[in-house]
């Protein structure tokens, strides 16, 4: 774990491509950090409490401020389960409010109990879920140490409870799952119209440095965000087309043109589910 320097205050660390194990201790999902003016603000809180111990070790080497304000992007499990150590040093965590409904249910409870098998000893029965200690509902701007951040709740796309965290003096975005990286994007069930939107949103921004929920950050905001956008748009019109003149999914997948982005890595792994669960989500969609 190498923290990066995007920018004179934003800094993340990367996890790996890879399902979450003992061996990475479940290190597969990234963590930013911005060093305000008197505070660390930490956004993601990595997915084992060892791990938050690594990254606060490091923001300690870096800044001896003390990490007052966590930011959560989702309440994914690789996201989360960091959560209790940055609790335990006193920080304030904030997550959008429609992160409740996926803490509460039973979904996430029965999640941390094949956790604590499978990521043995990294999760373990010390391990818990935290809830945050504030809910947001709609975009806020809050300056903490003297830096203005942006908190822009930009789902349901990748969940309900999407949030992206912008830094104006900075130009950086900080953007959780929603933005996909120089590959074709997983699209799997998501609502693809809301996800579209969300990108337009994010696209005011004007960011200069994207530093997405997976992968590396990238010094091109805007062409990674417009790759995901445009590929998203195009799977809706083809598939949607194919959906709405009844032609049969496999002969509308052959049918389409994909020399755009037959190119991008995992075009093979992931394209023909993509353009699958598109032309169902288009035939529901029709009206
Ligand atoms: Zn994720």
């Amino acid at each position: 774990m190498v923290p990066q320097q995007m920018s004179a205050h934003c800094w993340y660390v990367q996890g790996l491509s890879a399902l979450g194990s003992p061996k990475n201790q479940n290190f597969i999902s990234n963590a930013g950090f911005v060093v305000t003016g008197d505070s660390v603000v930490v956004i993601d809180a990595l997915g084992s409490p060892a791990l938050a111990e690594r990254l606060l070790a490091e923001i300690r080497k870096i800044t001896p401020k003390p990490v007052k304000t966590v930011i959560l992007t989702h309440y994914h499990a690789d996201h989360v389960y960091g959560l209790q150590v940055f609790k335990d040093q006193g920080a304030h965590i904030i997550a959008q409010q429609l992160g409740r409904e996926y803490l509460y249910a039973q979904t996430a409870a029965l999640r941390l109990q094949a956790s604590r098998t499978d990521l043995a000893p990294w999760v373990d029965d010390k391990t818990h879920l935290v809830p945050a200690d504030e809910w947001i509902d709609g975009r806020q701007e809050r300056t903490i140490g003297g830096m203005s951040f942006v908190l822009q709740p930009v789902g349901p796309a990748h969940t309900p409870e999407d949030l992206a965290i912008y830094l104006p003096a900075d130009k950086v975005l900080y953007s959780g799952d929603l933005v996909f990286r120089s590959r074709i994007p997983y699209v799997g069930e998501a609502d693809s119209r809301n996800w579209i939107a969300s990108l337009d949103k994010l696209l005011t921004f004007g960011a200069e440095v994207v530093i997405p929920g997976h992968g590396e950050a990238s010094h091109e905001a805007r062409k990674d965000m417009e790759l995901t956008r445009s590929y998203l748009i195009y799977l809706r019109k083809t598939m949607g087309q194919a959906a709405q003149d009844m032609v049969p999914f496999d002969q509308a997948y052959k049918d389409t043109d994909w020399t755009d982005w037959e190119a991008l890595p995992l075009f093979k792994a992931a394209n023909r589910m993509n353009a699958y669960n598109t032309y169902l989500l288009m035939e529901h969609e029709k009206p």
